[in-house]
């Protein structure tokens, strides 16, 4: 037997693991399976070289709890330790990593969640640990190590008949729950659930059927006890896009968010030069803008799940995409500015960004219907990537589409090739016409359509920032078509003469701004076609857009009430024979006023914006008219 002291360099490292590592605790056991898969693989590598002659045997790692004993067990049948490879690895090699790590990361406790400290991190949740092993080498002798987490450690021969290692954790009081089944089965399925090397956590009951029994005389099916094996030993990651249905990928989505509805597509990711990285990202349903999570990305190393908060490594917009990225190459240990910074990282962003584009252009170009009929749901990702990173941009700005209120989809440059003649400023610019609301503004629409223009749908709340960056990118300018009067829209130079005097005009724009219905901040009376409509409702693009930014700002701060009320502008048309003729000739000014109201009702009413009782009651009273 032999007894030493751990060197301690510095300070005594376990108050410190203790102290630092607390709230993270759980990982020690995504550290000890990490290093039973790694002895585990070992042997098989000594196997295939020839150098391991005799039988490998059930390689199966088993996580074992006893209540009673208070013990945790991490059994491996790897390549095992001797004394010496004891001494070596557990009390220098192990110790110092260990060490070395905490010196560095202490002040981030960020990073310390994320990232663990190997064999050390035992000492979180156990007062005691032991570890007996055997070596795979000829004749080697069984020996057991042992500390209580101090830096006393001992080390002295054994009994074991099975090749390995067993790491036997004395739980500490606060770390019992680590013996419960439940919990233990949802940190493996956490940590472990993609690891190389089946992972047992006891056994579970499997019916099997009775080869003598009939086919369904269930009542002979047996049960037997099985092997609880955790994880997947052969994610789909690591195979060849090749050889894989799309049946698996949407198994294997399932396998990763159960439940979740299917994806839309996928993009499989596989690369070995000049770096290392495999996985797969799905295009997930975004069944609502409100619903888009981020954070659904894994991030694995070697199969190892290292984290789901993915931000330094893909590009803000990339992260509503759902999936699992594979890379060794990936500096784990390291702080969080530092990976930003990083080489390695920048390149495997730029390379993650181009592959997606790539995809999404192959799509656009091998089945242009399938891919419009997807772009409700992969839209709003791609407006975001536009706006948010130039790489992206310069490939995706040529399969982005604009739809139109006829679910016709074209790319920007078939948009404008379309409507270019028509829709043009009086200095030649290229006018957009939208609508946020294809219902509200249907007889707008309409009258869009009659004079030949052509409405889009922006009905994304990325649609706001989208607009702005084409205006800036594309050289167009965006209106709603409720900004202006419809004959404004396009063509600014018309004003027709008004056949009304000055006065009479002004008397009318007063009878209108002292309506009860009128609740527009600005009443203007205007020379229109008499074919436009007498009254119409108007919200200015530029006002309009400044009080949605302010709205979106208050919600942000999470300031809640808003402020901004809907605010829009009334304009009479003092052309129209019923402004023009009748109005004037109504000498009663009640009965004015009443025609006046009634007007300013169905310019509401035609944008929806009549409500409560000012609809109830011109409901009541236009039925009184025709009873
Ligand atoms: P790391 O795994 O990063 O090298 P650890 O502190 O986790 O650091 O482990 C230190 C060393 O102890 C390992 O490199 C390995 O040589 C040895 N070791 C740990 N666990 C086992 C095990 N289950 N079987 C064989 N060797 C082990």
């Amino acid at each position: 037997m032999k007894t030493g002291k751990i060197s301690v360099q510095s300070e005594n490292i376990f108050p410190i693991i203790k102290k630092f590592l607390y709230s993270e605790h759980e990982i020690f056991l995504r550290e000890l399976v990490a290093n039973a898969v790694d002895a585990t693989s070992k042997l098989k590598a000594l196997a295939n070289k020839g150098e391991f002659k005799g039988e490998t045997g059930d390689l199966n790692i088993e996580v074992i709890a006893d209540k009673e004993a208070g013990t945790l067990t991490i059994r491996d049948h790897g390549i095992g330790m001797d004394e010496q490879e004891m001494d070596r690895y557990l009390n220098q090699v192990a110790f110092s990593s260990a060490q070395e790590f905490l010196d560095k990361f202490k002040d981030d406790l960020n990073i310390i969640g994320h990232f663990g400290l190997g064999f050390y991190s035992a000492f979180m949740v156990s007062e005691k640990v032991v570890v007996r092993s055997l070596s795979w080498k000829d004749g080697a002798a069984p020996a057991q190590w042992s500390c209580t987490g101090d830096t006393d450690y001992t080390i002295e021969s054994c009994e074991k008949a099975m090749r390995g290692t067993d790491v036997i954790l004395y739980l500490n009081e606060e770390s019992k729950e680590f013996l419960d089944q439940y919990k233990l089965e949802e940190l493996l399925r956490k940590f472990c659930k993609f690891l190389p090397v089946p992972i047992q956590l006891g056994t579970r009951k499997e019916k099997v059927a009775d080869p003598e029994a009939g086919e369904d005389d269930n009542a002979k099916a047996e049960e037997i006890e099985v092997p609880n094996i955790i994880n997947n030993t052969d994610p789909l990651w690591k195979k060849s896009p090749a050889d894989l249905t799309d049946e698996q990928y949407k198994a294997f989505y399932q396998e990763l968010y159960p439940y979740s509805p299917e994806p839309i597509f996928w993009i499989h990711l596989n690369i070995d030069y000049p770096f290392n990285l495999t996985g797969i990202l799905y295009f997930p349903k975004i069944k609502n803008q409100f619903e888009i999570q981020k954070n659904k990305i894994h991030l694995y190393s070697n199969q190892v799940f290292v984290t789901d908060d993915v931000k330094e490594i893909v590009p803000e917009f990339l992260m509503m995409l759902h999936g699992v990225i594979d890379s060794p190459d990936i500096p784990l240990n390291v702080s969080r500015s530092y990976l930003q910074a990083d080489s390695n990282v920048r390149k495997i962003t730029t390379y993650i960004t181009r592959k997606v584009a790539e995809k999404l252009g192959d799509l656009f170009k091998k089945n242009r219907s399938d891919y419009e009929s997807k772009w409700d749901d992969i839209g709003t990702f791609i407006r975001y990537g536009i706006i948010s990173d130039e790489k992206f941009e310069e490939k995706a700005i040529s399969f982005a589409l604009l739809k139109n209120t006829d679910q016709a989809y074209r790319t920007i440059d078939e948009y404008k090739e379309a409507v270019g003649e028509v829709q043009k400023d009086k200095n030649g610019k290229l006018i957009a016409l939208y609508t946020q609301d294809p219902v509200q503004h249907h007889g707008l629409i309409r009258q869009c359509k009659d004079r030949g223009y052509e409405v889009l749908v922006m009905d994304q709340i990325i649609d706001n920032h989208f607009i702005q960056h084409l205006e800036y990118k594309a050289d167009v300018r965006f209106k709603r078509i409720d900004s202006e009067t419809i004959s404004q829209l396009i063509d600014e130079s018309s004003s027709a003469e008004s056949v009304l005097s000055e006065s009479d005009q002004n008397k009318i724009s007063a009878l209108f701004k002292g309506l009860e219905v009128n609740k527009a901040s600005d009443t203007q009376i205007k020379a229109m076609s008499p074919q436009d409509d007498p009254v119409q409702i108007v919200r200015p693009e530029f006002m309009r857009r400044m009080s949605e930014m302010q709205r979106m700002m208050t919600m942000m701060k999470g300031e809640g009430e808003d402020l901004f009320k809907d605010s829009y502008t009334l304009i009479i048309n003092s052309n129209h024979p019923v402004i023009a003729k009748k109005m004037t000739e109504l000498t009663d000014e009640s009965a004015q006023k009443e025609l006046a109201s009634y007007l300013t009702k169905l310019a509401l009413l035609a944008q929806n914006m009549l409500k409560g009782e000012d609809l109830s009651m011109f409901i009541r009273n236009s039925i009184e008219k025709v009873s």
